[in-house]
């Protein structure tokens, strides 16, 4: 018998797939990809690093619809 046997059993978190999270944002971005794409729009955007000549704003993180994170929500059912 060892220690962890009295252990209470954690039950997993579920994962939340981008294309079922609330902060999701799903869109195609001009080139084709593997699969479909959004923006996630968990947190702030950031300002995009790029030349100087080039205002491209803000840049939010894209995600491919099968990525997924620690800070998923899943959508409302409705
Ligand atoms: S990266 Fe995380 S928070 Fe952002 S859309 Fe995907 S699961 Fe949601």
């Amino acid at each position: 018998m060892q220690d962890n046997d009295f252990l209470a059993p954690v039950a997993p978190t579920p994962i939340v797939h981008c294309r079922h999270c609330r902060f999701w944002d799903a869109h195609m971005i001009s080139v084709p990809t593997r699969t479909p794409e959004g923006l996630c729009r968990r947190k702030a955007p950031q300002p995009a690093i790029v030349p100087d000549d080039i205002d491209t704003g803000t840049s939010w993180p894209r995600t491919f619809e099968d990525d997924w994170c620690g800070e998923g929500v899943p959508m409302d059912p409705a």
